[in-house]
């Protein structure tokens, strides 16, 4: 089932992002380049924690994602979109607000995802500059919650239909909060292991990427980073596939 196809043609030419009104909207869609860095002989980089076993296991869900993400019977395929995504940030922002005083200007002051990969955002000016990570997820999840709350981009009444832009709309949403997801576990995870909530944490964000790939809101080259830099996250998606909880 494809979503996008769903939709049909006319709703593509319509999706030149037009500039919403929010402050943060010019800036969803950050440079994938990271600053150049210079070659580091000396660092050898540990394999991350939650690459590593028992944690990269652990789960609440047992068994493949494939059945959870199906379109159910009789829902609007939009709909379907739209209560998913709404549900992962939710979940994203909760786990973010637990771990936010570990998220500082001093302790993350890029928006990091990997050992050689900070994610720069687009300012108003086109700009594309570093924000410590703090600064770029509140950018993200004050956009996202402000999308959500807009009835014209997600509908809640009754005869409300879906605009055009819907689609393109929220594959930016899906990037950046795997940019969110892509950082926690890079920069974080320790503390989700603190908290012993990592079966819950891999769970949450195996079901991201499987119905993110389920309904092409996600990319593999924004999961998986340049082979110059990597994101973190891009192993664990390979090792979770190989273990049978993903599909490609
Ligand atoms: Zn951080």
């Amino acid at each position: 089932m494809s979503f996008f196809n769903s939709i049909g043609r006319s709703m593509t030419r319509s999706q030149r992002p037009k500039r919403s009104p929010t402050p943060t909207s010019a800036t969803f869609s950050p440079s994938e380049m990271p600053p150049p860095q210079p070659p580091s002989p000396t660092i050898t980089t540990p394999k991350p924690l939650y690459l590593s076993s028992p944690f990269v296991e652990a789960a609440l869900v047992k068994g493949n994602f494939k059945t959870i993400v199906m379109l159910p019977k009789y829902v609007d395929i939009m709909e379907w979109v739209a209560v998913n995504i709404f549900d992962f940030y939710t979940n994203l922002n909760e786990f973010y607000g637990v771990i936010a005083e570990c998220c500082n200007q001093q302790s993350c002051p890029k928006m990091s995802a990997g050992p050689a990969l900070n994610y720069t955002w687009i300012n108003q000016d086109r700009k594309s500059v570093h924000l410590a990570a703090p600064t770029y997820i509140d950018y993200v999840m004050t956009w996202v919650q402000n999308l959500l709350d807009d009835d014209n981009t997600f509908p809640t009444k009754a005869g409300h239909e879906f605009p055009p832009s819907f689609p393109s709309t929220v594959k930016h949403v899906y990037r950046q909060l795997l940019r969110v997801f892509a950082h926690i576990y890079h920069a974080h995870y320790h503390q989700i292991l603190h908290l012993r909530s990592e079966p819950h944490f891999n769970s949450l964000f195996a079901h991201f990427l499987a119905f993110g790939r389920e309904y092409e809101l996600l990319e593999v080259k924004d999961v998986k980073g340049s082979s110059s830099a990597p994101v973190g996250v891009g192993q664990l998606w390979e090792a979770w596939r190989q273990m049978g909880i993903l599909e490609g």
